[in-house]
């Protein structure tokens, strides 16, 4: 038996080694040398790099420079030696080249093509295209899916109670949101948002720190893809004049004793103790005074 499986061995026809395990006709270490994953080839890539914030991105997408090189460089492997090939990427390494228009990034790929695993290691060019990303030209357009109106029951909002809900809108921004626009209003601010969800966080956020409410009213203005596009308002209303509030007017600190719907509010002189009747005109010049405990809550 042993005689008759050595005589029907078979040989590598590129170096003669006798094997019985074949990879496209060649011994595995000859099949091995025969592939090339990136080091032959000089592998370049282009990825756009935005002149206005500085974000990578390809298409419409933003990603970073090494997501991009590993997404070529399977995409390059699969094309040459099939798509059910495993491409492993890993240890990647990103050198900035002083012009800041490219950069070289190393990479270890690991690849199994028909069951036999390569190791190699490599080094992608990638060159950066200045253009502008897409967030940032809506920005530029004005573009906005939203409105926060912030607005305060029966009285002007104080500026700082603005400018802290300003503060509270551009905290809460996630990665892909922005504000386009700020409108200061008579009586209130206007905040233009990318889109409905950051426009309810902003108003959340607001009546959580600075009290109120908000509701939303939403308005078809336009189509895209046979679909309504809705612009969503945003109204929040901070908190008027309540029983026990605080209000500074002029140079007088006031404290509310009792709210008469639509026509005023009666008040105490917190300096004199002098009983007074604040007109709804009147309470318009008035400014709320948060306790500190109002505002620090969160
Ligand atoms: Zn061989
Ligand atoms: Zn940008």
């Amino acid at each position: 038996m042993g005689e008759e499986k050595e005589k029907w061995s078979k040989f590598c026809p590129r170096c003669g080694k006798k094997t019985d395990e074949f990879f496209d006709c060649l011994c595995r270490e000859c099949f091995k040398k025969e592939i090339k994953l990136i080091k032959a080839q000089k592998l370049e890539i282009s990825v756009s790099k935005c002149v206005n914030c500085g974000a990578y991105f390809k298409g419409k997408e933003r990603i970073s420079v090494e997501e991009a090189v590993v997404d070529s460089v399977r995409k390059e492997i699969r094309k040459r030696y099939g798509y059910n090939c495993v491409v492993e990427a890993k240890e990647l390494e990103k050198e900035l080249k002083a012009d800041e228009n490219r950069a070289v990034v190393f990479v270890n790929v690991k690849v199994a093509i028909k069951g036999v695993e390569i190791e190699e290691r490599g080094e992608v060019e990638v060159i950066f295209k200045k253009e502008t990303c897409e967030r940032c030209s809506m920005i530029a357009g004005g573009y906005y899916e939203g409105i926060v109106q912030i607005r305060a029951e029966n009285r002007i909002p104080m500026d700082e109670e603005l400018v802290m809900a300003e503060e509270i809108a551009y905290s809460v921004l996630g990665e892909a949101d922005f504000i386009s626009k700020e409108r200061k209003l008579k009586e209130g601010l206007d905040i233009y948002v990318s889109s409905m969800e950051c426009g309810r966080r902003i108003s959340r956020g607001i009546v959580k720190k600075l009290g109120g409410i908000f509701s939303e009213s939403r308005k078809v203005y336009g189509m895209k893809d046979g679909r309504n596009v809705y612009r969503v308002s945003f109204s929040v209303r901070l908190p008027g004049f309540e029983e026990g509030a605080m209000v500074e007017m002029g140079d007088k600190m006031i404290s509310v004793e009792k709210v008469r719907g639509g026509k005023g509010i009666e008040c105490v002189d917190m300096k004199t103790g002098e009983h007074m009747f604040l007109r709804k005109k009147e309470t318009k010049k008035a400014k709320r005074i948060y306790k500190n405990h109002e505002i620090s809550r969160d």
